[in-house]
């Protein structure tokens, strides 16, 4: 798949839209504009990769909406080597974003399809984010802790496997709720006991489900 300056042009548009509607940070800002979110669609959705919206990425899951992914990355708060844990792979796009801005990602999907199917595509793009398919409300307690976790579907509620698994001080964002809308949610671990939550308005995400699916 080729990036050309008509997509670099689309991307730049797309990145003056996102600021406009309220994302402030130049990291963030420079990740969308330089990771090619055409080549996470399937290739006759090239128009549509660059307007900000959802869109099916087959399973009967989406990739999420530009502004969305750099909400969410923006109040992650990344900086370079943090190690963060991503929940919710989908396409791979928001774990190219946080490793664009200098994260080791960790990701987890719960679809084998779509697992494999993306983590062909991060490597043929020679991305070194590490994929798992598995249960994300489980997380990844074999390289806990992490510095940043951030749930890309809609939780019913905090999974306590991941705040287990933030390191003191670290950072959880996360949609939370079951019915047609979510609160994000900005959780700082203080310490092992202690948690500060910030509510950072309304988003609309596919559910977060149980158990893996072939
Ligand atoms: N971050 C993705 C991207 O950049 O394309 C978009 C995520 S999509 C909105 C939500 C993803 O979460 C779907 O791919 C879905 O299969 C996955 N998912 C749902 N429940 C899950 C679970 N329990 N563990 C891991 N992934 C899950």
């Amino acid at each position: 798949m080729k990036d050309t300056y008509r997509h670099k042009g689309l991307r730049k548009k797309l990145v003056e839209e996102i600021s406009l509607k309220g994302i402030r940070d130049e990291r963030v800002l420079s990740a969308i504009e330089e990771v090619p979110r055409h080549f996470f669609l399937d290739s006759s959705f090239v128009e549509i990769a660059y307007q900000d919206k959802p869109f099916p990425i087959g399973s009967g899951q989406t990739i999420s909406q530009p502004y969305t992914v750099a909400f969410q990355t923006e109040l992650l708060k990344v900086e370079k080597g943090m190690k963060v844990l991503e929940i919710g792979t989908g396409s791979g796009y928001q774990a190219c974003i946080l490793e664009k801005m200098g994260a080791r990602v960790f990701s987890i999907e719960r679809h084998h399809s779509l697992f494999r199917k993306t983590k062909e595509l991060l490597e043929r793009m020679n991305y070194k984010a590490k994929l798992f398919y598995g249960d994300g409300y489980k997380g990844l307690p074999a390289f806990a802790p992490f510095d940043r976790v951030l749930v890309t579907a809609a939780a019913p509620y905090v999974p306590e496997a991941l705040l287990q698994q933030t390191k003191p001080g670290g950072l959880l964002v996360i949609p939370v709720g079951a019915g047609d809308t979510q609160v994000m949610k900005r959780i700082t671990k203080i310490d092992e006991e202690n948690t500060r939550e910030e509510k950072m308005g309304f988003f609309r995400f596919v559910p977060l489900l149980g158990n893996k699916v072939r």
